[in-house]
């Protein structure tokens, strides 16, 4: 069995990243961030989704002498030209306040109609070994933002993200098919083949 480092703190994206890359019977053991209280969380410097994946996933490798995994995710709108992007965790101002940066963004696009509403999830996977090696892949999952919010599921943005082809928003969607569709899910089953082939 070969030791994983997942670098989230975060107990939902862990759950979520545990349950994508278990259906994928890995032969490793996936260790959230939280088993390393000690190493300090990673300043997000990077412009690009990609950079910041990297920069969790080196940092993580260096400090545990391990393999680490890292993703960095986020709503980008197309009428406001991609953001919320590389922001989407601190729209509002601050790190992590999931509620106001949803009524900011809605707030923002309440003139704006239906047919230009459109939006995507993207996701940028990392795998970072303690030597350098690096590898990155990338999901993203396209759909229509809503003028409120609906469902109490997910997180984030998810009560006013309705993907492509459904009816439902991403927190009226159960969390399997949620998995099954969303950026993350493609971004990590991308990675798996890579993780195969290099964790060892
Ligand atoms: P990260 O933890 O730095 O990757 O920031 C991701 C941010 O993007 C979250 O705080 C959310 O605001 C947004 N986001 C990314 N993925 C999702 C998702 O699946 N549902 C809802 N919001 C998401």
């Amino acid at each position: 069995m070969y030791t994983l480092i997942l670098a989230t703190r975060n107990p939902g994206k862990l759950t979520e990243l545990k349950a994508i890359l278990a259906d994928a019977e890995l032969a490793h053991d996936l260790v959230g961030a939280d088993a390393y209280p000690d190493i300090p969380d990673v300043k997000e410097t990077g412009v690009t989704f990609t950079e910041n994946a990297l920069l969790k996933a080196h940092a993580l490798a260096r400090a545990t002498g391990l393999p680490a995994v890292a993703d960095d995710s986020g709503l980008c709108v197309d009428v406001l030209g991609g953001s919320p992007g590389i922001l989407s965790a601190r729209w509002a101002g601050r790190h992590g306040q999931d509620l106001a940066n949803m009524e900011l963004l809605l707030a923002q696009l309440s003139d704006i109609a239906a047919p230009h509403r459109g939006a995507r999830y993207f996701c940028a996977a990392a795998l970072a070994l303690p030597d350098g090696t690096e590898r990155v892949t990338h999901g993203e999952l396209a759909g229509v933002l809503r003028t409120a919010p609906a469902g109490t599921g997910g997180f984030g943005y998810d009560p006013i993200f309705q993907p492509d082809g459904e009816s439902r928003t991403f927190a009226q969607i159960p969390d399997g098919i949620k998995n099954s569709l969303s950026h993350r899910g493609k971004a990590f089953r991308s990675l798996l083949p890579v993780i195969r082939e290099l964790v060892k």
